[in-house]
């Protein structure tokens, strides 16, 4: 049944060689769509990732585009267009970390996490929208006109000392996603976001590979464990598919309980 959910579909993931990225790439070549998978550098993986779908029946095509760069993302459109003929499903995952403490934080270092984090989101779903206007409904694909799925974080109400940028784009991205769902549902057209908690990925290997690292996060989640990028994946498909078609400009928290306050289970 799950193997039919997104079947005749066209998707794109950006940041979709690494870590929660390629789980959503393999998840919804698993449910039936075809999938562009954009990387910035890593083209191993992301060919890796291609072949593996393809040699499974499947059809995915590796891009390489910074998310960033404007022209980039016209670019990483066409190719969806040239290659998979459209585009029913764009995950604006790409993300990154550039850490500092607030005072030593250089414009450089605040500025890289905006212009990837936040813009390049923007640039995505953009590109994606006037790509989805312009291919019309087909209500034999989708009940949707299109679907965009931000990759927030738990970060978009959690602050986080030592990471205001990362936490002002995905704060940023938070109303982004809102506007943008209030904008556009009269078209049909779906936006919602997915705010991962702690995922085992390269993104944050400090906070997980070492056991008292490990430990020390585990008294974040009340779940009692490290999230998968499955966990993440299955919820975007989920989002991307006709099961959910009514639901428009929500994020679900994929986190295991980290934003409930776990400081807060003993009574406060
Ligand atoms: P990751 O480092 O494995 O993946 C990030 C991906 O983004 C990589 O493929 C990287 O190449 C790509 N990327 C970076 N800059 C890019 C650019 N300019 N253009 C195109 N691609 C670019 O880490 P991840 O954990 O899989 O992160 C994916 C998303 O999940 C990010 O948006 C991150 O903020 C978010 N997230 C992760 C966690 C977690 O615990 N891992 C938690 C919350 C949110």
């Amino acid at each position: 049944m799950t193997a039919q959910l997104l079947q005749g579909q066209r998707a794109l993931v950006t940041g979709g060689n690494s870590g929660i990225g390629e789980a959503i790439v393999q998840a919804l070549a698993d449910a039936g769509a075809a999938v562009v998978v954009n990387f910035l550098s890593g083209e191993e993986d992301a060919k890796r990732i291609a072949a593996g779908i393809e040699a499974n029946g499947g059809r995915a095509v590796p891009v390489q585009a910074d998310v960033s760069k404007p022209d980039d993302c016209k670019r990483l459109f066409d190719a969806a267009d040239k290659q998979l003929g459209g585009i029913d499903i764009v995950v604006a995952n790409a993300g990154i970390q550039r850490d500092a403490a607030f005072t030593e934080m250089s414009l450089e270092q605040w500025r890289e996490v905006i212009d990837v984090n936040l813009t390049g989101q923007f640039l995505c779903a953009q590109n994606a929208v006037r790509r989805f206007r312009k291919q019309g409904l087909d209500q034999h694909r989708s009940a949707a006109l299109g679907k965009v799925i931000f990759t927030s974080s738990v970060h978009q109400v959690i602050p986080w000392a030592g990471h205001a940028n990362y936490a002002a784009a995905k704060g940023g991205l938070k109303l982004l996603m809102e506007s943008m769902a209030q904008e556009l549902a009269s078209e049909k057209i779906r936006v919602n976001a997915i705010a991962p908690g702690a995922i085992k990925t390269d993104i944050n290997r400090d906070a997980w590979e070492s056991k008292g690292a490990r430990e020390d996060l585990l008294q974040l989640i009340p779940y009692g464990r490290v999230g998968e990028p499955e966990d993440v994946a299955n919820v975007a498909v989920w989002l991307a598919s006709d099961q959910s078609d009514y639901v428009v400009g929500t994020t679900v928290f994929v986190d295991g309980g980290m934003r409930l306050y776990p400081a807060f289970r003993e009574g406060g």
